[in-house]
């Protein structure tokens, strides 16, 4: 089968981190019988230095003619004091909108190779863990195109008082809810609906949209919570969670707080995805969670499998190959097994070896290879 992805490897390590991955989703379609034919499109600080615009029109044009983009990092301190419209990470705005994807995929774990990275003590871990172990995997759903982040706002004529709102429709809530059931029904069953109904209407009308949905997935137990309680729980016991899906707002902090947990920002992916499209599958923007890192950028030493995992999310998430999705995070998993680690993971076990971005990618290839 061939796939068209979009590719923005974007600023600072993002052309670092990408390569690896498009290394690795060509290894995979090897293996597997498949062709990933890629476009190479600019968007970001390099787009505002080459067009004078963060999201040239070409780009979201081609990008939309592909089945789904994996993106790198935008920005950096270049261009940093540009106005807001001319800044890189407004791309990520365009993108988001123009592809129309609406769910924020960001999956929490805890690797067993990196368990002394997370600042939790074992005992917490293994309290909320099902199966009595030092670890958590749980997988937050953000809504992302609506919410206190689009809503109206504004200030007083005098400037001395200032408002946000926050709106949510029914169908923005319903859509951002099945893409959390759905991905619920392939994990443990489990899904919390995380908000502050207790103050908030928009709040209470999320518990009424996930009252008439649930209904639709029996056999998913769904439950509630308060985000306060929630942001307590993550480092309280974080294996209690299976599925937290939440507002734009409490998913962009609880989110962060989650990804402290698992030992470093450069581990972590992200999927952000929309309606099933042509021939089912479903349009998808996939980046690894962290930024375009500028104070290790052309270093060689950021750490690429937040990236080559996010390469993994695409693989399940919008052409639904779930063997090669495994195979990929089997291969990053077996590249920890054997003692390889970039700076940022280093020093949490005895038997290490301390290796570059490029080392790194190498590494998983070969693992996939096998
Ligand atoms: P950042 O995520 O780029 O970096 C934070 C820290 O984590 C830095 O010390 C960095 O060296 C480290 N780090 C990040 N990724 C790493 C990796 N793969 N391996 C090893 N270490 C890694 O966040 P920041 O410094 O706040 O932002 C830098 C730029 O990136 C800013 O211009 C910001 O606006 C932009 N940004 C872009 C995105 C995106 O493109 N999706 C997201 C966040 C920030």
């Amino acid at each position: 089968m061939n796939y068209a992805i979009a590719l923005v490897p974007g600023d600072g390590i993002g052309p670092e981190v990408i390569a690896p991955a498009t290394d690795a989703l060509d290894a995979v379609g090897d293996k597997y019988g498949h062709i990933f034919n890629y476009a190479e499109l600019e968007a970001g600080g390099k787009a505002v230095d080459t067009v004078g615009e963060p999201l040239p029109a070409g780009t979201l044009e081609a990008a939309k003619e592909c089945d789904a983009l994996l993106l790198g990092a935008v920005g950096g301190p270049k261009w940093d004091t540009l106005p807001g419209h001319l800044r890189p990470e407004r791309a990520l705005l365009g993108l988001r909108a123009g592809l129309g994807v609406f769910a924020n995929l960001r999956p929490a774990y805890l690797l067993p190779q990196l368990q002394k990275a997370c600042p939790l003590k074992d005992e917490i871990l293994i309290a909320g863990n099902p199966e009595k172990k030092p670890t958590f995997n749980f997988l937050i759903v953000r809504e992302l195109t609506g919410g206190l982040y689009f809503g109206d706002r504004g200030r007083s004529g005098d400037h001395k008082s200032a408002f946000d709102t926050e709106t949510y429709s029914w169908e923005e809530i319903e859509r951002t809810l099945r893409t959390g059931y759905d991905a619920a029904m392939v994990r443990r069953k489990k899904l919390c609906l995380v908000d502050k109904a207790n103050v908030l209407e928009s709040s209470r009308l999320w518990r009424e949209v996930a009252g008439t949905v649930s209904k639709e997935y029996p056999e998913v137990e769904t439950s509630y919570m308060y985000v306060d309680n929630c942001a307590m729980q993550i480092i309280r016991c974080p294996g209690q969670f299976d599925v937290i899906v939440t507002s734009n707002l409490f998913g962009d902090i609880l989110s962060d707080e989650a990804s402290v947990l698992t030992g470093s920002i450069g581990m972590l992916p992200s999927a952000s995805l929309g309606a099933r499209g042509k021939a089912e599958r479903t349009m998808g923007m996939y980046e690894p969670i962290h930024g375009s890192a500028p104070d290790i950028a052309g270093k060689d030493i950021a750490n690429p499998l937040g990236t080559i995992l996010s390469a993994a999310l695409m693989l399940r998430y919008s052409f639904g190959l779930e063997k090669e999705a495994a195979a990929v995070e089997t291969a990053v998993t077996s590249v920890l097994d054997a003692g390889l680690r970039t700076k940022d993971i280093a020093g949490f076990s005895e038997a290490e070896t301390i290796v570059g971005t490029k080392a790194m990618g190498e590494a998983v290839l070969k693992a996939l290879e096998k």
